[in-house]
């Protein structure tokens, strides 16, 4: 494995750098406080991520978005992870179902999108349908011309401020999963669309998880993405990218963690000596070192995989994702033992990442169903 980092990545990071410092850190606290962000600044936030040429840096050139390799995308995400989620999602990772777009679509849907104009956000889960896709039972049904949907999407994130939504809908109950189901652009304006409400949560504040309902919201064939019965290829198609951009950002949060934990343990003086003289607190600090690292390597491979069209990647992703996940889980709770009660009280953003870190093990794939995925490929 090569583990340089291209020039030109090496520039991108280090824009994601100095942006996530200069232009989001300094609206850590305040969103915190208030789990939320105003759709004006969420809007102007995107647009600073559009005008220093971030904002759909996952999407493909073609389309108007920056093209960038999974590498690329995984180091960016290093990045990101250095602040909140609801942050970071302002910087423009869309949905990668967005290369669907056709060329008629692109002056309504897309190109707002990608000027940060409108919102775009992306609905699977449903009440009863989570981690098993094949119980999505939103259906769209064929009438008259045109699709008629009806069901409730549940867990989605920024639905509350989405203009909008890329819905998974049931096109064909009788087929197998992998034409069963239809990819809908669903304006929020349209008539038959409610949002519903959003949820009190343990950790990332400011990023909304909403519920909405769709009842008889007719759309036409051109709110249809991509092809129809071609709703789980389109899910399916940039997942292993998406779990290695998300393996970043946990790398990414646990650099923050180790950073100021080797600051604190450095300063904090007990029993006549620094903290970071006593071994039991050095064996937690070499222990999230090494996992970190270990992360990190996988995530290397996993993109490298990726970029060189290896269908290995596909469980490299999985792999990623799980450790990264747990990885920084443990590495904030040592964190929190470190700081003692200034990793427990809210001055400080420890309490706030080791609540984050949480919801990486459920989203996009939970640790169970990873493992799953892993040994399903160890076991032939
Ligand atoms: C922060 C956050 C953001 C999200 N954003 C979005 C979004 O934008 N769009 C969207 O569509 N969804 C989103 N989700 C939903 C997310 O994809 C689901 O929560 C996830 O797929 C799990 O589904 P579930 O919550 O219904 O749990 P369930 O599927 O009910 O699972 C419950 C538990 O059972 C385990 N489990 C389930 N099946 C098996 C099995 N076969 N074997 C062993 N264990 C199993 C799971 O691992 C889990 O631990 C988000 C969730 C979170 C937490």
């Amino acid at each position: 494995m090569n583990f340089d980092i291209p020039h030109e990545l090496q520039m991108i990071q280090h824009t994601v750098e100095s942006y996530v410092k200069k232009e989001l850190r300094p609206l850590e606290k305040q969103i915190e406080e208030d789990d939320h962000i105003a759709k004006e600044l969420d809007l102007a936030l995107r647009k600073k991520a559009v005008a220093v040429g971030l904002y759909g840096h996952n999407l493909p050139e073609n389309l108007g978005g920056g093209g960038v390799s999974t590498l690329g995308q995984a180091l960016i995400g290093e990045e990101l992870g250095r602040t909140t989620m609801a942050l970071a999602s302002t910087v423009g990772y869309l949905p990668g179902s967005l290369r669907f777009t056709n060329e008629s679509q692109r002056p309504w849907f897309l190109d707002p999108i990608l000027q940060a104009e409108k919102i775009v956000a992306y609905a699977v889960t449903e009440p009863d349908a989570g981690s098993d896709f094949g119980r999505v039972t939103t259906s769209a049904k064929r009438e008259n011309g045109r699709w008629r949907l009806n069901g409730t999407k549940q867990y989605i994130s920024n639905a509350e401020s989405a203009d909008f939504i890329l819905v998974v809908a049931v096109t064909d109950p009788t087929a197998p999963l992998r034409s069963r189901f239809t990819m809908f652009i669903v304006d929020t304006t349209s008539p038959g669309y409610s949002y519903v409400r959003t949820f009190k949560k343990m950790g990332w504040r400011g990023h909304p998880l909403g519920v909405f309902v769709l009842e008889d919201c007719w759309l036409d064939d051109h709110h249809v993405l991509g092809e129809v019965g071609g709703g789980f290829a389109a899910v399916m198609s940039t997942i292993n990218a998406t779990r290695v951009h998300l393996s970043g950002r946990y790398i990414g949060m646990a650099n923050v963690l180790m950073e100021m934990a080797l600051d604190y343990a450095a300063q904090r003086v007990t029993s006549g000596v620094p903290l970071s003289q006593h071994q039991s607190l050095q064996f937690m600090l070499a222990d999230s070192d090494v996992e970190k690292n270990a992360a990190r390597l996988l995530m290397f491979m996993a993109a490298q995989e990726a970029d060189a069209g290896n269908p290995h990647a596909r469980i490299s992703a999985a792999q990623c994702k799980l450790y990264g996940s747990e990885m920084v889980g443990r590495v904030a709770d040592r964190v929190v033992q470190i700081f003692g009660g200034a990793g427990f009280v809210s001055d400080l953003p420890i309490e706030r990442m080791y609540r984050d870190a949480r919801a990486f093990r459920i989203g996009e794939g939970t640790s169970e169903i990873l493992r799953i995925q892993i040994a399903r490929n160890l076991l032939g």
